[in-house]
């Protein structure tokens, strides 16, 4: 099932996705993933008609480095025996088109498509076994960064956290293997990126538990599982299509 946030007629609304029709429902997509017989529907709207919204308003996003094997082939980088964490700011969050606004500080700023885990529940100290019950779904990433002050700075605060660095969307959807999902991205409607969420050094139910022992995630916190190989960079006015099979399309537009 795949639920979206939207706006309409200056209301934030929640529904779940059909083809190119929402039906609108009363409670959040968190409540409505814990509890969906708590639900009720409150009538259909065209996709076309309204705007949709970020799925979720993250307390934190923590993302995962190095997390493909073909990634780390291609940077010829050994594999991590653990995973290189750091964080995104909430307010970095943006949804399908939306513009992702180009720093004047920066000369580089690169896409990276990744696989984005939706956290349900309150997780602390999480075991893998345990994971998927803390997992309320999936959702698409693009973790855009500042490359040239990513290799100047030693810490990468700066690089990941610009307003608008991190798209995410199109929708929620709760029914996916995440061990077995092509992923790709397109710069103006040129494949960059592809592989399949099969490369991952580290499967979502371990990054789970690694992240969980170290802090606690609350419902709505966002963990984004890593890029595949072939990041680079994007200009204002490119458009830029991160896809990940079984959820959609995240589109956004880069501006000044
Ligand atoms: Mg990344």
């Amino acid at each position: 099932m795949k639920f979206v946030r939207f706006l309409d007629e200056g209301k934030n609304k929640t529904g779940i996705l059909e083809d190119n029709q929402i039906i609108e429902i009363t409670s959040s997509i968190i409540e409505t993933i814990n509890n969906f017989k708590k639900c009720s529907e409150l009538g259909a709207h065209n996709l076309n008609e309204v705007k949709i919204l970020p799925p979720v308003l993250p307390s934190k996003i923590v993302c995962v480095g190095l997390n493909y094997i073909d990634h780390a082939r291609e940077l010829n980088m050994q594999l991590p025996d653990e995973p290189i964490i750091f964080l995104k700011p909430s307010t970095g969050v943006i949804g399908n088109l939306d513009s992702i606004i180009y720093p004047s500080s920066s000369k580089q700023v690169d896409y990276e498509v990744e696989l984005a885990i939706i956290i349900s529940k309150k997780a602390h100290q999480i075991k893998e076994e345990n994971a998927d019950n803390y997992i309320g779904g999936y959702t698409i990433l693009n973790d855009v960064t500042a490359r040239d002050l990513q290799s100047k700075d030693v810490q990468w605060t700066r690089a990941k956290s610009f307003d608008t660095f991190c798209p995410i969307g199109p929708c929620i959807q709760t029914q996916l293997d995440p061990s077995n999902q092509k992923i790709s991205l397109k710069l103006n409607n040129e494949i960059k990126q592809q592989s399949n969420t099969k490369n991952m050094i580290f499967s979502t139910q371990e990054l789970v538990e690694f992240i969980s022992g170290i802090m606690t995630l609350n419902p709505g916190d966002i963990i984004s599982t890593g890029t595949p190989p072939g990041v680079g960079p994007m200009k204002v006015e490119d458009i830029v299509e991160a896809e990940v099979e079984g959820i959609g399309v995240l589109r956004n537009i880069i501006r000044n």
